[in-house]
């Protein structure tokens, strides 16, 4: 049978952290389809579309990955596709706490749902996606910190605003 994940998350943008995982992920599972959450509380710096636009740029040399989105609760997502293992990353022990209530959290509404969590190169341990859109605000360099296509990205929505 084979072995599918999805990695759920907001990629506001993606960064190489989050490709990293993915890569890690990658040598695991046979299938991974990473999900853009549509969180309608935040205002993200980029649109869903946009967002989903990066994922298939930044990983279009990578097999048996697949781009998607969703909304409202994980679990509910997980049973309409029939996927139960969810990937998360963990950087420094700071994302420990809140990772550790969404796992229960869902585990309390999906019993079968397994979180497999992978740990990003060293030099990732402290980059986030609110980093990136942090330096991008003030005009930084964000090129050590994601894919060229994703800075390009950053760049034209500076330019236009
Ligand atoms: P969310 O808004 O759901 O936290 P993100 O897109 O920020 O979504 O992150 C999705 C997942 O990827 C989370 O599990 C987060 O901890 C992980 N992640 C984000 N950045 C990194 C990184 N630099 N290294 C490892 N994991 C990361």
């Amino acid at each position: 049978m084979k072995k599918i994940a999805i990695y759920p998350g907001s990629f506001d943008p993606v960064t190489l952290g989050h490709m990293d995982i993915i890569d890690r992920a990658l040598k695991i599972f046979d299938e991974i389809t990473v999900s853009v959450f549509v969180h309608s509380a935040k205002k993200p710096m980029f649109s869903l579309e946009e967002r989903v636009d990066m994922l298939k740029n930044v990983l279009k040399g990578r097999k048996n990955i697949k781009i998607d989105c969703f909304n409202g609760l994980l679990v509910e997502y997980l049973k309409k596709k029939k996927v139960n293992v969810v990937i998360r990353g963990l950087r420094a022990i700071s994302d420990l706490e809140y990772e550790f209530q969404v796992a229960a959290a869902n585990r309390t509404l999906y019993k079968d749902i397994e979180t497999v969590f992978f740990m990003p190169r060293q030099r990732y341990s402290y980059l986030s996606s609110s980093v990136v859109r942090d330096i991008a605000h003030f005009g930084g360099n964000v090129s050590k910190m994601v894919h060229p296509y994703v800075a390009r990205k950053i760049r034209e929505k500076k330019i236009s605003q």
